[in-house]
C-alpha cells in the first residue's frame, strides 16, 4: 500500500480508539437478551411477521482486534467480559418460553409463530471466541423443535465461514440458514479506509459464499449506504457496484444498509462536527434503481433496504445503559430527507420491502423543499483521493 494509505489508515485507527474510550461501563446482565423485535419481511412473495432476537453477547473480535467498522458501535451493546455457553443458553431459554417478553405480550408470544427468525450477537455467531461452538450447536439442535420457522437469519464476518463454524451446525440441523456477511463495498480504500473493514482481500468474501452454498447454507451480502469521506454521488455508485459484485458472486440476498448515526461511531464524531450527512433517501432510490439498470427490470432478485420495516419492540429495557434514554443498539439518526417528505419515503421503502416493487420508489414524486438541495448535493465531486480525504479531515483534529 502506499504512504498516503497508511497514513490514512493510521489517522482511523486512532481516531476509533479516542471515540471508543468514551463508552460507557457496559455491565449488562449476560443472562438477559438485549432486544426482540418483531418486524415484516417479504418472503416467498409474500410479507411475513419475523422475530429478531439479539443475545447480549462478547462482541465482535474486529474491534477487540482493530476498534471495529467506522459505522458501527454495537460495542456499546456488548459485554466487557466474555459470555460463557451457559448464558446464551439461558438467553436463548428465555425467548423459546417467552419469560424474555417484558408487559402483557408475554402471555401470547410463542416464537414457533414467527416463520422467519433473526437470531443476531451484533458480531460474528459463527466465531467461537464470540459465540462457544457448544452454545451455537445447542440453539440449533433446540430449532427442530420449532418447526414453524421456516428461515433462520445469522450474521457473520466472511473470515469465520469455515467447514468447522457450518458443520457445527449443520451436525444438529437442516432447516433453512441464511448468513448475513458485510461486503460494504468493493472498492479497496473505501472498505478498508473509509468503513475499516479489515477485509483487505475480496476473496475471503467470495470464497465464504462459495462455503455456504456448499453447506447449503444461504448468501445474504451487507452493502453499505454512504461510508464517511464519499460524496453522495460516490456512495450512490459505490452501493449499486457493490451490489452487482455480490449477485455474480451468486450471493442470494443483498441488504443495502444507510448508514445510521450511532452514538461512539467515526460517523457520529464526523457528524457532530457538520462532516457527514446520512444518506438521502432519494439516494436510495438511485442505489435500487441503478442496480435495477444494471441487472434488467425482470429480474427477480432478493434486495432488502435494511433498517425499513414496521417494527414492534417486545424486549429491550434490560439494556439500556447508565445514561442512555434509549436502548443502546437503536441508532440516534438514521437516513433521511425533509420532514415533509420523509414520512411517505419511508412508508415507500417499507413498502419496497413488503413488496420488492421497485415502482413504489420510482412513482414518489419529487418533494419541493428538499430535492433541489439533494440535486446539489449529486453533483458535489471531490477529486482528492480516499486517503487524503482522511488525511485533510482527521490529519489535523487532536
Ligand atoms: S459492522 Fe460487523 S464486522 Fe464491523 S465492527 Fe460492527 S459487528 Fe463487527
Ligand atoms: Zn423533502
Amino acid at each position: 500500500m502506499s504512504a498516503e494509505f497508511d497514513q490514512a489508515l493510521y489517522l482511523v485507527d486512532g481516531r476509533l480508539a479516542k471515540i471508543r474510550g468514551l463508552v460507557p461501563r457496559r455491565l449488562f446482565d449476560h443472562d438477559k437478551v438485549a432486544e426482540i423485535e418483531i418486524n415484516d419481511f417479504f418472503y416467498e412473495g409474500k410479507a411475513i411477521p419475523r422475530v429478531m432476537v439479539v443475545l447480549r453477547s462478547t462482541g465482535c473480535q474486529h474491534y477487540a482486534d482493530h476498534q471495529g467498522c467506522s459505522m458501527c458501535a454495537h460495542y456499546d451493546g456488548t459485554t466487557e467480559t466474555p459470555v460463557k455457553t451457559e448464558s446464551y443458553l439461558k438467553q436463548w431459554q428465555s425467548v423459546v418460553d417467552g419469560s424474555a417478553i417484558e408487559g402483557a405480550k408475554r402471555d401470547t408470544f410463542d416464537i414457533n409463530n414467527y416463520p422467519i427468525l433473526c437470531l443476531y450477537n451484533l458480531g460474528s455467531l459463527l466465531n467461537p471466541e464470540e459465540v462457544p461452538p457448544e452454545a451455537v450447536r445447542e440453539i440449533f439442535r433446540s430449532l427442530n423443535d420449532l418447526p414453524r420457522i421456516k428461515k433462520t437469519i445469522i450474521e457473520s464476518r466472511a473470515e469465520y465461514v469455515t467447514p468447522q463454524s457450518l458443520q457445527n451446525i449443520r451436525d444438529v440441523y437442516f432447516g433453512t440458514v441464511e448468513v448475513g456477511m458485510g461486503l460494504e463495498s468493493v472498492n479497496h480504500d473505501v472498505r478498508e479506509l473509509c468503513h475499516h473493514k479489515n477485509m483487505p482481500d475480496l476473496e475471503e468474501f467470495d470464497q465464504a459464499v462459495e462455503l455456504l452454498h456448499d453447506y447449503g447454507f444461504k448468501a445474504l451480502a451487507y452493502v453499505n449506504q454512504k461510508p464517511a469521506f464519499l460524496t453522495e454521488k460516490e456512495a450512490i455508485d459505490d452501493a449499486v457496484a457493490t451490489s452487482i459484485y455480490a449477485l455474480e458472486k451468486g450471493i442470494d440476498a443483498v441488504s443495502i444498509e444507510p448508514t445510521s448515526i450511532q452514538r461512539h461511531s467515526l460517523i457520529d464524531f464526523l457528524n457532530k462536527r457538520g462532516l457527514y450527512r446520512v444518506p438521502w433517501l432519494w439516494s436510495m432510490r438511485e442505489v435500487v434503481r441503478g442496480i435495477y439498470d444494471r441487472i434488467g427490470e425482470d429480474k427477480q432478485i432478493d434486495l432488502r433496504i435494511g433498517g425499513y420495516f414496521d417494527e414492534n419492540v417486545l424486549s429491550g429495557s434490560q439494556g439500556v445503559a447508565p445514561g442512555v434514554e434509549r436502548n443502546e443498539i437503536f441508532p440516534l439518526t438514521t437516513s433521511g430527507n425533509c420532514p415533509e417528505c420523509n414520512p411517505r419515503m419511508i412508508e415507500a421503502i417499507k413498502e419496497f420491502n413488503r413488496t420488492y416493487d421497485p415502482n413504489v420508489l420510482y412513482l414518489q414524486p419529487e418533494c419541493g423543499y428538499c430535492y433541489s438541495d439533494w440535486l446539489k448535493d449529486i453533483s458535489v465531486v471531490d477529486k482528492r483521493s480516499i486517503p487524503q480525504r482522511i488525511i485533510d479531515t482527521l490529519g489535523s483534529r487532536t
